[in-house]
């Protein structure tokens, strides 16, 4: 919970701030970003404070997803239109959802849901928070969950427990907190896991990221890929290579094989392309900068 006391002088005067415990995961700058901002210590801000009600439940959702509570109201508001606006529908058509509630042992990674006749899918660990569980219920459960890498497996036990869910995760990053997983993933060959998902090894930020492609359109890509934070261009983060950055540079040419215009990351901007094509030139530009 934000401590008023410890509110973050940078902020801008109103209800809505910013205390000291923020751990710069960026989750509140990606889903509010006309309120939110890094501040000059590195910190989350409120820049802007919201005023009518659709941005009042942007930066009420900025507040539910940060995963160290360090955003509050003063004096207190309810959060439920931020509660209540999670998954978030990121496409229609595909029925794709971002799912909020970002843990603070996943540093805030994002999660997401795709929902399919077949069962549904959970990329990555959010936090196992109630109404989330609640809602995943409503909307068909989990059958599968897969773990784009080690760093963000936050409270996959709990989703385990709740759908009895098979976890999916590269061997090779298979580590003491996730020798139950039901299944691992060998190799560096992309695999086949159904007729609208292929997991996509990735090995460079750790030695079993893989990435998750489902409908030629969609690529899931934990931090092996990502946008930056206004979603205007592809990067990828050398000062968060934990394995090979060679290796991640072979990882990210051999996405040039691969169709599909979006890029959903763990950490970073979203990235959509207006083409297959369109992304091939973005990623090649990418590739030729790293
Ligand atoms: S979501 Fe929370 S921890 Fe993350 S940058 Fe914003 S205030 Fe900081």
């Amino acid at each position: 919970m934000a401590r008023a006391a410890e509110r973050l002088s940078e902020n801008a005067p109103g209800p809505f701030f910013v205390d000291s415990t923020c751990i710069d995961c960026a989750a509140c700058r990606i889903i509010a970003p006309r309120h939110f901002r890094r501040g000059g210590r590195g910190l989350s801000i409120v820049h802007r404070q919201p005023e009518t009600e659709p941005e009042q439940t942007r930066a009420l959702m900025a507040l539910v997803a940060c995963p160290t509570g360090s955003i509050g109201t003063e004096p207190r508001r309810d959060a439920a239109p931020g509660v209540a606006a999670f998954p978030e529908l990121l496409d229609e058509e595909a029925q794709v959802y971002f799912c909020g509630f970002t843990a603070e042992s996943s540093f805030g990674a994002t999660s997401y849901l795709v929902r399919r006749r077949e069962g549904n899918v959970l990329v990555d660990s959010p936090r196992a928070a109630g109404p989330l569980l609640r809602r995943l219920e409503e909307l068909g459960g989990v059958r599968w969950m897969f773990l784009t890498h080690r760093d963000d497996v936050a409270d996959h036990r709990r989703f385990r427990e709740r759908f009895g869910c098979e976890r999916i995760l590269h061997a090779r990053d298979v580590g003491a907190g996730t020798r139950d997983v039901e299944r691992q993933l060998e190799g560096d060959e992309p695999r086949r896991l159904a007729d609208d998902l292929v997991a996509v090894p990735v090995p460079g930020h750790t030695a079993g990221s893989t990435a998750l492609l489902y409908r030629d359109r969609f690529l899931f890509t934990g931090d092996h890929l990502m946008a930056t934070e206004d979603g205007a261009a592809l990067e990828a983060g050398r000062d968060v290579c934990w394995y090979s950055w060679p290796e991640q540079i072979r990882s990210m040419r051999r996405l040039l094989h691969l169709r599909f215009e979006w890029v959903l990351p763990g950490h970073g901007g979203r990235y959509r392309a207006a083409s297959p094509a369109a992304m091939r030139r973005e990623l090649e530009r990418l590739i030729a900068a790293m």
